[in-house]
């Protein structure tokens, strides 16, 4: 039996409630206590009863479907600290909290592994100046964790999808439905800006979702004379065969091959410019995020949740935390560390311009 607690943490995303739910629900079915940590890593370096909640089966009726987090996120400065995660430490051991399952995206998780991993010295240096005793020390000698994606961006190394990006998706290709009959009724084009940090995903899957004229993503980037003259001639081609309307997505990541990064209103200011076409941008923001999760972010938040929890309960000390992922269509545990480091060398192998490495590194067969 054990005390376990979820957190949500990093940008919110459609489905963090019903992973909570699935934590809080799994963990009282195996005879567990169930904790919410408030705010995401914020809580815990605050602690206390105020940020650290036990959560009964009621607590969380209704969050299946709801958007957002209903326990709250943040991003916390303190806890890149080890001042920080020092107290995070005591405050879990002073709650009597052994396991903790933190669903969030790459920041979080890489937190959430640093924090394992410094476990023990932490709780050295509690016990050594007395915070905990000799008993606490030996009894929380180990913490179990575990990781759940939880983002829309779908940048997580070896899982396929992560919590949220489908809602996200669904939302993106609505916007861009509505937009169509605008664009179709004025002849306009359209430079759609989605969000997705470093990673394409959303911009690619909505530009094949919605059938867009031209997507820039930052996995795939060209010169800034090359994205233009590709943009310009394949959307010219188009509108010389009678399309009235023209969509083009950009990655809020987009780059170009010399890492400057792509605005909307550039995009919009080359098809104004090069084609004389009656250009709006529209960013779409904060609405990519809202609204209630899709069936399929409902399902696997609360299939990794169940996941989650059986995990914590049965991971010895010898065995890497794990990360709870969908792998073709099956949910698995893959060790953590090999998922933060992986999605650290794309950004790495981006930010040295080896932008083969990085697409082979995400998933290669939908960039091609
Ligand atoms: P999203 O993908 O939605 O942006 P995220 O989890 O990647 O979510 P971040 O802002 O990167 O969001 O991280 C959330 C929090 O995790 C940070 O505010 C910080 O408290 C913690 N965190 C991130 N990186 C680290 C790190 N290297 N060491 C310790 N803590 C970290």
């Amino acid at each position: 039996r054990r005390n376990i607690a979820v957190m949500t943490s990093g940008g919110d995303a459609p489905g963090m409630n019903a992973n909570v739910r699935a934590v809080v629900r799994a963990a009282i079915f195996r005879g567990c206590k169930a904790f919410a940590i408030m705010e995401g890593y914020e809580g815990l370096v605050r602690g206390g009863p105020e940020y650290i909640k036990e959560m009964t089966w009621h607590s969380v009726r209704g969050f299946l479907s709801e958007g957002g987090t209903n326990i709250g996120t943040a991003r916390c400065k303190d806890f890149r600290e080890r001042a920080g995660r020092l107290k995070g430490c005591k405050h879990l051991i002073e709650a009597g909290i052994d396991a903790l399952i933190v669903c969030g995206g790459d920041g979080s998780l890489t937190g959430a592994d640093l924090f394992r991993a410094e476990w023990p010295s932490l709780i050295k240096e509690l016990r050594d100046t007395n915070q905990i005793t000799a008993e606490q020390h030996e009894t929380y000698k180990h913490l179990n964790i575990c990781g759940t994606v939880g983002s829309i961006d779908n940048d997580m190394a070896t899982t396929d999808a992560t919590i949220g990006a489908y809602s996200s998706l669904d939302r993106i290709c609505k916007a861009i439905d509505y937009i169509d009959a605008t664009a179709n009724s004025h002849s306009r084009a359209f430079v759609v800006e989605v969000m997705g940090r470093h990673c394409g995903w959303l911009a690619l899957m909505a530009g094949i979702a919605t059938s867009a004229d031209y997507i820039l993503i930052p996995e795939k980037p060209s010169s800034s004379r090359g994205w233009q003259d590709q943009m310009c001639s394949i959307v010219g081609k188009h509108r010389a065969e009678g399309k009235r309307k023209t969509i083009v997505i950009v990655a809020e990541g987009a780059i170009t091959s010399d890492l400057e990064h792509i605005s909307a209103n550039q995009v919009k200011d080359v098809l104004v410019e090069r084609l004389g076409l009656d250009t709006r941008v529209t960013t779409l923001g904060h609405v990519q995020r809202g609204g209630t999760a899709v069936a399929y972010d409902r399902i696997i938040a609360t299939m990794q949740g169940v996941e989650a929890v059986k995990a914590v309960l049965e991971v010895t000390p010898d065995t890497p935390s794990p990360l709870i992922a969908i792998d073709e269509n099956k949910i698995v545990r893959k060790p953590l560390v090999d998922a933060v480091k992986i999605t650290k060398s794309v950004a790495a192998a981006i930010e040295s311009k080896d932008f083969e490495k990085a697409m082979s590194l995400r998933d290669s067969e939908f960039l091609e």
